[in-house]
């Protein structure tokens, strides 16, 4: 199993090195901003939504390379697909990252974000993993207020 955590270890380095969908959008027309005050992550999330479709997704900010590759990893997952979709992902994902380390989780259900499962050994970077989703959930919701992980 040591050779898929250094596979899952080369994408999460490589989306922290060349993040995708990384900037501002000028025509967004929800902005979220999240904050992991236990690590430190700062994330502001661009939705440009059409109709109950995610027409196109950005982010900005400064964290650690598991935040950075968390968001990353997000934006190309949901870009141009429904809200609904995007839902059910983040309710995916969450269950895969918060399920205990010694229990089985389904890969198959969340796709390439398996790649954030080994957050699973560390509590602490839970919190940096699910930092994009709360803010894009936050985005989705319409709330003004910053998210925090705390
Ligand atoms: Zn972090």
């Amino acid at each position: 199993m040591s050779d898929l955590s250094d596979l899952y270890q080369e994408v999460i380095l490589d989306h922290n090195r060349r993040p995708r969908n990384f900037g501002a959008l000028a025509n967004a027309t929800r902005i979220a901003n999240g904050h992991n005050p236990l690590c430190g992550d700062r994330l502001k999330l661009y939705l440009r939504l059409d109709g109950d479709r995610i027409a196109d997704i950005a982010f900005e900010g400064s964290g650690c390379a598991i935040s950075k590759a968390s968001a990353s990893l997000m934006t190309d997952a949901v870009k141009g697909r429904p809200i609904a979709d995007a839902i059910t992902l983040f309710d995916r994902f969450h269950q895969v990252v918060t399920t205990p380390i010694d229990q089985p989780i389904d890969e198959a259900a969340v796709g390439k974000l398996a790649v954030l499962a080994g957050v699973r050994e560390y509590p602490v970077r839970v919190k940096c993993a699910s930092l994009p989703w709360h803010t894009l959930k936050a985005a989705l919701d319409g709330a003004d207020e910053p998210v925090k992980t705390e």
